[in-house]
């Protein structure tokens, strides 16, 4: 059996771990038994890469969120009546903690009565085996792998199946999703599934899925990686229409989310993590008229902040590129550094989208050259350390100014570079062996002989402790001399 906390550990980036360590000592303080659950685990077992973190708690997840809360997490959305809490965890990153629950129908179809349960329980209630997944994150049993339903059997068949008999009665959302799951793993339903699936089309159940649970999967839809797979899946089950008529009937833009699908990989090549749920709303919506776009997210039970979000996304992220190309940011740098604090979801809109050339090549030379630049400036403060240059801020401005050169092309062999820092920092080349020109040089000669300048505000320090320094320069910068000099003796 894979070690699964191995495996989690080595998957998880380093503000995830984090946040997951908080969750399971807040945990474990509280005396609830914690659980990682849901897509985080079935992403994990997937290979696919873990977006956001869902916890499951046999507790009550307010009280700990009221404690990440004072280390800096963002509620995003509390129910308190399901006790499931959305979380932006410190470090921005997402996720989820829910009390563990199990669902009771009275009758298929009907509204489920909560009762709150172990996690075995839970997980019996879900969707589909490869959701009903957990691993376990307690003290006594952590990395213990929780699956009663044999999911991990379903994902090595590449298969989604559906739980129990009623599931889609249950809840005909779970006809978006089953497509949604099968599109995005390029998995097929289990053929009970599938007969299951067929049986609730016949039945027209898809007519019966509720505009806020079209909407929370219109929501995770915009949140896909390739999402133009599902919408042609959804369209192909005829079930663009419940999600909203005007969307079957206004076909689809399919080539502005596939842009945009395109330019979430180049981004990540670039070593970003885009979040591009807005810009792939418009673009799903793509083919309607504003008007049609607001309506139809308010009846779908977006929040009216959520709705003004993505219908001035357009504007805002046209006005960001007005000023990228504009005189004020004509240098480089200067449009580096306002690159650098632009969303990245304007930034892959205006890359997919936008005709202001000048905007664009300069997004494209930040992502291809400005950004591997700026990670060669480590080497850059080595070299003006080895220097002598004191840290501080001439220092930094230094730094600056030398990345701000690369920019236009210059400094980029070794050589160019350390004539450059030189100049910008002030401090002479060590003098050649028999030169003799300049006060400092002569000073340093008297000392120590062939011997580097001293680091800037060590001129009074005692000659023993000046000795000793450029004693060892001396040697590593003119071995082939020492050998001579033993030799001869
Ligand atoms: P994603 O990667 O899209 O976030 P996810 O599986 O985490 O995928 P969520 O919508 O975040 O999907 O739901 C978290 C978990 O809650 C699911 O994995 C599933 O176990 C359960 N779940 C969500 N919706 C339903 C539902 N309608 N019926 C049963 N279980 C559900
Ligand atoms: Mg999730």
């Amino acid at each position: 059996m894979p070690d699964y906390m191995f495996l989690l550990e080595s998957r998880l980036l380093p503000e995830q771990r984090a946040a997951l360590l908080r969750v399971q000592e807040l945990s474990a303080a509280m005396g609830f038994n914690v659980y990682l659950t849901g897509g985080t685990v079935r992403d994990l077992i997937t290979g696919a890469s873990l977006r956001d973190l869902d916890f499951t708690v046999e507790g009550n997840p307010s009280k700990i969120a009221r404690e990440l809360e004072k280390g800096g997490a963002k509620v995003l959305a509390e129910d308190e009546k399901l006790r499931h809490v959305e979380i932006l965890f410190s470090g921005d990153c997402e996720g989820s903690i829910a009390a563990a629950r199990d669902d009771h129908y009275v009758r298929p179809g009907t509204r489920p009565e909560i009762r709150w349960s172990t996690i075995m329980e839970d997980l019996r209630r879900r969707d589909f085996s490869l959701n009903a997944i957990a691993i376990s994150l307690n003290p006594a049993s952590r990395g213990l792998l929780l699956d009663p339903t044999n999911g991990l059997s379903d994902v090595e068949r590449a298969e989604v199946r559906a739980l129990i008999i009623h599931s889609f009665t249950n809840q005909p959302v779970r006809l978006l999703r089953v497509l949604r799951f099968a599109a995005r793993m390029g998995f097929k339903l289990e053929q009970r599934t599938q007969e299951w699936f067929d049986l609730a089309i016949e039945r027209d159940l898809h007519h019966t899925i509720t505009p806020e649970d079209a909407g929370t999967e219109l929501r995770s839809l915009a949140r896909e990686e390739n999402p133009a797979a599902i919408l042609k899946s959804w369209e192909e089950h005829d079930l663009l229409e419940t999600v909203h008529p005007m969307l079957a009937k206004k076909h689809l833009d399919l080539d502005s989310v596939n842009r945009l699908s395109k330019v979430r990989d180049d981004l990540f090549m670039a070593g970003l993590r885009p979040r591009l749920a807005t810009p792939m709303m418009l673009a799903i919506l793509g083919r309607l008229k504003d008007r049609e776009q607001g309506s139809l997210l308010h009846k779908l039970g977006f929040r009216a902040a959520e709705v003004d979000q993505i219908l001035s996304f357009e504007e805002e992220a046209h006005a960001a590129g007005k000023e990228l190309a504009g005189k004020k940011l004509a240098a480089p740098i200067d449009s580096y550094r306002f690159l650098e604090k632009m969303r990245t979801d304007i930034l892959a809109h205006l890359l997919a989208f936008s005709s202001n050339s000048t905007a664009v090549s300069k997004i494209r030379a930040y992502l291809n050259k400005w950004r591997p630049l700026r990670q060669g400036i480590p080497a850059i403060v080595n070299e003006l350390t080895a220097m002598g240059m004191p840290p501080g801020p001439k220092f930094d401005a230094v730094v600056d100014q030398v990345f701000a050169m690369q920019m236009t092309g210059r400094g980029k062999t070794p050589e160019e570079r350390v004539k450059i820092l030189r100049k910008l920092s002030g401090i002479k080349e060590p003098p050649k062996p028999k030169e003799t020109k300049g006060k400092e040089k002569k000073h340093a000669g008297k000392i120590v002989g062939k011997a580097a300048p001293l680091p800037a505000g060590k001129a009074a320090a005692p000659p023993a402790k000046i000795a000793a320094a450029p004693a060892k320069a001396h040697k590593a910068a003119a071995p082939a001399k020492v050998e001579k000099k033993k030799k001869k003796k």
